[in-house]
């Protein structure tokens, strides 16, 4: 755990708690004892992604090189809420919320476990990976160990915002490298938001290349209307890069 995280778990959030008691971020009543972040009420209204998207999220990816691609959540506005601290205030809270979430979908039959590189430039002015925050916390759960190094973004991509599924596939072409002994290993790949899967399927293609035998994507959710009709226009004030 990275000494920001632990002086935020030790000591700023008891803190805070003591001079204002803490309330959900999504509706703003009182938590009660065993509640963090988020109120059980707000947490359970967050929609589960239905087998059938992800089934048809599956099925437009035309050459996927992952075994199989879970995915916890539709992005809705209360997750949208709880993504935002992840993103933005490195809030190591809520990653333990959200990887738990996760935890529950996940088998546990893999070797290593990694997450998506962010962009440098991003990386730079964030100054963390939410991804591999997530990645961190997944791994205390399942005790799959974390490895973040055996993936390496080795080209900046533009925003992938406003692509077509097509062009998003062709942007994160060649991005990735896969680096160290990955022959024969079973990884599970993690990423906070999904949209088409184009870049999880290329990190999988280069792990694949590198040798590993089982590649997992998981990720914490899609926009489950991001693509229907094309309306992207809808989405731009999203943040969305994936
Ligand atoms: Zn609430």
């Amino acid at each position: 755990m990275r000494l920001k995280e632990v002086l935020i778990d030790w000591i700023y959030e008891p803190v805070l708690s003591f001079i204002a008691p803490a309330v959900c971020v999504s509706c703003g009543k009182p938590l009660n004892g065993n509640e963090k972040v988020i109120c059980r009420e707000c947490y359970q209204k967050i929609p589960t992604l239905s087998e059938e998207y992800l089934e048809s999220l599956k099925s437009e990816i035309s050459t996927p090189y992952f075994d199989d691609l879970i995915i916890r959540f539709e992005f809705s506005p209360i997750f949208q809420q709880l993504i935002h601290l992840l993103k933005y205030e490195h809030f190591s809270g809520v990653a333990s919320i959200l990887a738990q979430s996760l935890a529950e979908f996940i088998p546990l039959n893999f070797d290593l476990l990694t997450a998506v590189p962010l962009n440098p430039a991003r990386l730079k002015e964030r100054g963390y990976n939410q991804s591999a925050l997530l990645a961190e916390h997944l791994s205390q759960i399942t005790r799959i160990p974390f490895n973040e190094s055996i993936l390496k973004r080795v080209r900046n991509t533009p925003s992938q915002t406003k692509l077509s599924r097509s062009e998003r596939q062709a942007n994160v072409r060649d991005a990735f490298k896969a680096e160290g002994q990955l022959e024969g290993a079973r990884i599970l790949i993690v990423d906070d938001v999904v949209t088409t899967g184009s870049t999880l399927n290329e990190c999988a293609r280069v792990l694949k290349e590198a040798g590993a035998a089982k590649v997992v994507a998981a990720a914490l959710a899609t926009p489950v209307d991001f693509f229907q009709g094309d309306r992207l226009e809808n989405v731009t004030s999203w943040p969305l890069q994936s």
